[in-house]
C-alpha cells in the first residue's frame, strides 16, 4: 500500500508534468462504469461519473500537493475552483504518458481506471489493480470532511505538539502505540510498513499501550516515525508487491528496512515475531523491542 513517502514520489512525479496544463477529457474503464451502475462506487467517489466529468472537464491544473496519503489536484476555470482528491488505496497508481500503450508494466496498463486527457500532449491515467483505490472531484474539503482531521503534517513544528495531546486522549490512552501511530488524526500518513519500522528503531514494542510509555518513549516513538518517512522519501519510497511511483520506478526504502517483511531481526539476526495490531500483521522483534 502506498505510504507517504510512496505518495510524495508520485506527487513530485507527476507534478511538473502536469502543471499548466488543462484537462480536455475524462475517460473510464469498464469496471467504473459497471461499479457506478450496480452502486459500488468503483474509484469515482460522491458523485455521478457526470458530475465528475462536469467539476474537471476544461479545467486548468493550478496546484498539487500531498496531504498524508492524499494528493490534490486543484483545478480551476473562469467560473469555478474544484479540488481533485486521489487516495491510492492498495494498488493505486499514477502515470503520465503520451497514451496508454506507454504504460510499461502490463498490470497496470490492463488495470487503468481513468484518463486525464491533458492539452500537453500527456495523459494522466490512474491505475489500480486491487481497486481500493478512490478519486473524488469536490467543490472544496468541506465535501470531504475526514481529510480536515488528518494531523499536520510529520514535518513541520507544530506535528510533536499534535501528536502529544492526541494520544493523551481517551479513544488512544488505552490502545497499543501502533494503533495510535497509525490514525492519521494523530500523525499524518503512517501507514503500516513504516509503523512497523519506527517501532523498531524506536526499540519499542508495537503492543505497548500509551499509557505504559514515558515521556521520553513517546517522544522518541514519535521522532523515528518522523525519521523513518523522511528515509523512506529520501529512498523513493518502498516497493512492495505492485507499487510503482509516476515514472514506473520502484523505490529502494525495502532494501532498509530492518522488521517489516523479513523472518530475522535486520539489527540482532533473531527470529521476527508476528501479530495483528489494528486489524494490520504487525512484524516486531522480541529482543530489539522492549
Ligand atoms: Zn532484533
Amino acid at each position: 500500500m502506498p505510504e507517504l513517502p510512496e505518495v510524495e514520489h508520485v506527487k513530485r512525479g507527476i507534478a511538473p508534468r502536469i502543471l499548466g496544463a488543462t484537462i480536455k477529457n475524462i475517460a473510464f474503464s469498464n469496471k467504473v462504469k459497471q461499479g457506478k451502475e450496480s452502486g459500488k462506487e468503483t474509484i469515482i467517489k460522491g458523485t455521478t461519473l457526470d458530475e465528475f466529468i462536469a467539476r474537471t472537464k476544461g479545467y486548468k491544473i493550478e496546484h498539487v500537493y500531498r496531504r498524508s496519503k492524499y494528493i490534490f489536484i486543484e483545478i480551476e476555470n473562469e467560473q469555478a475552483h474544484h479540488i481533485l482528491m486521489c487516495h491510492f488505496g492498495m494498488t493505486g497508481a499514477f502515470f503520465t504518458v503520451p497514451d496508454l500503450s506507454d504504460i510499461a508494466i502490463e498490470n497496470h496498463k490492463k488495470h487503468w481506471h481513468v484518463i486525464f486527457e491533458l492539452d500537453n500532449g500527456l495523459k494522466l491515467i490512474y491505475t489500480d489493480i486491487r481497486r481500493f483505490g478512490e478519486l473524488r472531484a469536490l467543490r472544496d474539503l468541506n465535501e470531504y470532511p475526514s481529510v480536515l482531521k488528518i494531523a499536520p503534517e510529520p514535518f513541520v513544528e507544530e506535528a510533536f505538539q499534535h501528536y502529544s495531546e492526541k494520544i493523551n486522549e481517551r479513544k488512544f490512552i488505552n490502545k497499543p502505540i501502533k494503533t495510535a501511530i497509525l490514525d492519521h488524526s494523530v500523525i499524518s500518513g503512517c501507514g503500516n510498513i513504516y509503523a512497523c519500522e519506527a517501532l523498531i528503531r524506536a526499540g519499542i514494542l508495537p503492543m505497548r499501550t500509551v499509557k505504559e510509555l514515558s515521556k521520553d518513549e513517546r517522544r522518541h516513538v514519535f521522532n523515528e516515525v518522523v525519521n523513518v518517512l523522511q528515509e523512506g522519501i529520501d529512498n523513493g519510497g518502498s516497493s512492495i508487491s505492485d507499487y510503482y511511483n509516476a515514472d514506473g520506478e520502484k523505490g529502494s526504502m525495502q532494501d532498509k528496512h530492518m522488521v517489516y517483511g523479513k523472518k530475522v531481526c535486520v539489527k540482532c539476526g533473531n527470529p521476527v515475531e508476528q501479530q495483528v495490531i489494528a486489524t494490520r500483521n504487525t512484524y516486531y522483534c522480541p529482543n530489539c523491542q522492549k
